[in-house]
């Protein structure tokens, strides 16, 4: 069997190039190397749908956040993934420098045809924002960005995708490339890869794998730009807090990134951070995803200068994220090197804000690729076939679901197992019917990683000491063996117990910090 279009990675870039391609009419596979999808950046970031302003119109970055920032109401519509425009303001001082800062944001973001966005201060700033420090004298508002779930995004293109023919195949890293002739096919040849011990071939691949992107690219027989990874630490807050502050607040961007922000999450918790640091090349993956106290009190005394009334006394956990820059800072989009690789396209150097960016690199990917193997250039451009109307998603995972009473709560955890109504998540208040709904729905999932950010359970505040075994007994139940994965989680526990870093602090540790730093420890 030869594919149209071989998908690598199935982050929110190569989901939603799979359901563009797939909405296309063109036959095409996914290979994931994880045991999950969205298992790489698009699980760990800020969730922020960006305004489109931070980069201007000579970069692709910019080009493509704003395009992208443009097609998340529809794209909320039809996939019902969590996406909410609740603004954003750049918050700076009264000051005539960062005034001028504030400026050239603005103008950049109007280059880039944004026309949602001022400047807004004093009494209107406060009004807006009136959690926001009063140091802070001015803003970039920008109305319509906003918040989103990134793995949901990722977890229903695919689910789309699916649904119109697209095959996905998990636990394939691709590890060989090559290129067979072929008088047939477009470009005098495909492209076979090796995958987990099997080998598939296609007409036209596109690397959308993140971090391992530049790597494929090599393997390809290509010199891709050099690209590095980038990590960033977070505090997460109890859900419920999301309300302290009604928008994201940013602070001016510094020459790493966008700095510390504060925000509410979709699913209404706070978020804190990220800062931001080069990894070398040689250093050790899991000290790449641990978080340090140092680095989380820099980023918790950052932000409560811009939101003096925060307080750690509800965090719940702390988690880092890695972001895949290219040395020259921009995306590198399209077919990679055409004499060279004729049919290989690339998403390469997808750092922030490549979630916000994704809709319109998948459209572009999906658009060239299509042009290649014949289909007409603009064959898989928006306004294509409608898909079906996504399944309703268990109404928990709506953002303000009502919340048992206490006592109903004790009596439904008290359920025997395999009462439908069982709460299998005490902080979450996930039922073992929300979790069967979640297993029985593509893209499957056979991972408590996976079912955690399906269903929710084990994301409260006891971070699945309650819920872990319950989960683990009836997903399996269900599933009728083992969950994917178990290794990985015995790992971690090996890891922790020989005294190695573990990768997060868990929420006394923060909210010890949190004292500590307020002078109250
Ligand atoms: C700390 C941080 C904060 C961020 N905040 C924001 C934000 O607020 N807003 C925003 O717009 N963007 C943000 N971003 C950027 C955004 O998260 C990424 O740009 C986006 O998720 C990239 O998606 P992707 O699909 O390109 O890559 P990924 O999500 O990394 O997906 C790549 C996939 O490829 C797979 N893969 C890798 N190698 C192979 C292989 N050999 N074979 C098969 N599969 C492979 C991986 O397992 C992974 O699933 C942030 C990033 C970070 C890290």
């Amino acid at each position: 069997m030869v594919y149209e279009l071989a998908i690598i990675g199935a982050g929110a870039v190569g989901a939603l190039l799979a359901r563009e391609a797939s909405r296309a009419g063109l036959k095409v596979l996914v290979l994931e190397a994880e045991a999950d999808v969205a298992s790489g950046s698009s699980k760990a970031n800020s969730a922020i749908v960006h305004g489109g302003y931070a980069e201007g119109p000579e970069t692709l970055k910019g080009r493509l956040c704003a395009q992208g920032r443009a097609r998340f109401p529809e794209l909320e519509r039809e996939l019902g993934f969590g996406f909410r425009p609740i603004g954003s303001l750049v918050l700076a001082r009264d000051l005539p420098e960062d005034r001028a800062r504030l400026e050239a944001l603005l103008a950049r973001g109007l280059a880039n045809g944004l026309r949602d966005l001022r400047i807004v201060e004093g009494p209107e700033l406060r009004e807006l924002e009136p959690a926001a420090s009063p140091e802070y004298g001015l803003a970039l508002y920008c109305a319509g960005a906003g918040i989103c779930s990134p793995w949901d995004l990722a977890i229903a293109a695919l689910e789309a995708a699916i649904g119109r023919g697209a095959e996905l195949e998990l636990r394939r890293p691709v590890e060989a490339v090559r290129r067979i002739p072929s008088g047939e096919a477009p470009g005098g040849g495909f492209w076979e890869l090796e995958a987990g011990g099997f080998a598939y071939r296609a007409l036209a691949v596109a690397n959308a794998a993140g971090l391992g992107a530049e790597g494929l690219d090599r393997l390809a027989g290509l010199e891709p730009p050099r690209t590095g990874a980038r990590n960033g630490q977070y505090i997460v807050l109890d859900r419920g807090t999301g309300g302290l502050v009604g928008h994201v607040l940013f602070q001016l961007p510094g020459p790493l990134g966008k700095g510390i922000l504060v925000t509410p999450t979709y699913q209404g918790n706070l978020l804190v951070g990220p800062d931001a640091k080069e990894l070398e090349a040689a250093e050790d993956p899991a000290a790449m995803l641990g978080s340090d106290a140092e680095r989380l009190g820099r980023i918790f005394e950052s932000a409560r200068r811009v939101v003096p009334s925060l307080s750690l006394e509800r965090a719940i956990r702390s988690f880092t994220g890695l972001r895949c820059a290219a040395e020259d800072g921009d995306f590198h989009v399209g077919e990679a090197e055409p004499e060279r690789a004729p049919g290989w396209f690339h998403a390469l150097g997808i750092q922030s804000p490549g979630l916000t960016a994704s809709p319109a690199i998948a459209s572009l990917l999906a658009g060239q690729a299509a042009a290649y193997l014949g289909r007409g250039p603009s064959a898989a451009g928006p306004g294509l076939e409608e898909d079906a109307p996504r399944r309703p998603l268990p109404p928990h995972l709506s953002r303000r679901p009502e919340r048992l009473p206490p006592e109903a709560a004790k009596a439904a955890a008290a359920l025997p197992p395999g009462e439908c109504e069982r709460l299998v998540c005490r902080c979450e208040q996930v039922r073992e019917r929300e979790i069967a709904e979640c297993l029985d729905r593509e893209p499957r999932c056979a991972t408590l990683d996976g079912i955690k950010r399906r269903s929710r359970a084990g994301m409260g505040s006891c971070q699945g000491q309650f819920c872990r075994p319950r989960v683990i007994e009836f997903a399996q139940r269900q599933l009728g063996r083992e969950l994917d994965g178990r290794e990985r989680l015995r790992d971690l526990e090996a890891l922790a117990a020989a005294g190695r870093p573990v990768a997060r602090l868990s929420g006394p540790e923060l909210r010890k910090l949190g004292r500590e730093l307020e002078g109250r420890g």
